[in-house]
């Protein structure tokens, strides 16, 4: 038997998608339900966090850089003048600045390495996820905060 509708009898196995068929009552309900999954991000969030960390990267690159180049004393070049202190101890902060601008490049490379191994987001310690929040604050982060507080207080 064939089934007509006022716009024709309609295939069943028909390529086209119908676009105003109606719904009957009893059919099959598509529901989009949520599956739960213990997915830490989704795909897009990690794109966002890759594209981030890109970026901080790229800037930590450019300010050691200037840092280093800005002051060849920091390289331990003799001071002319009678201000080698102030210059020694701007030479100082320098340095400081361009180590932690080192330490948190590495930190963001070693972000980068677990977005492309699929454990960013992830504490490296407890292996729970990282909240979005801390993320959102410090995407180079790889530790929970409990973790990294525990770990601060061990490094004291
Ligand atoms: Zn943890």
């Amino acid at each position: 038997m064939t089934v007509s509708g006022p716009m024709g009898p309609v295939s069943a196995k028909g390529t086209g998608r119908p676009c105003s068929e109606p719904v009957t009552a009893g059919g099959p309900v598509s529901r989009r339900a949520p599956t739960p999954r213990q997915e830490a991000r989704t795909s897009v969030e990690i794109s966002v966090a890759r594209k981030r960390l890109e970026e901080m990267r790229d800037d930590l690159s450019r300010s050691i850089a200037v840092l280093r180049g800005e002051h060849p004393l920091a390289r331990g070049g003799g001071a002319e003048a009678g201000d080698a202190g102030a210059n020694l101890s701007e030479a100082d902060r320098n340095q400081a600045s361009v180590e932690l601008a080192t330490a948190q490049r590495a930190e963001v490379l070693a972000a980068l390495v677990r977005v492309d191994d699929g454990s960013y987001g992830r504490c490296v310690d407890c292996g729970n996820p990282v909240p979005d929040a801390r993320l959102e604050a410090r995407p180079a982060t790889s530790r929970c905060v409990p973790c990294q507080s525990k770990r601060d207080r061990r490094r004291r």
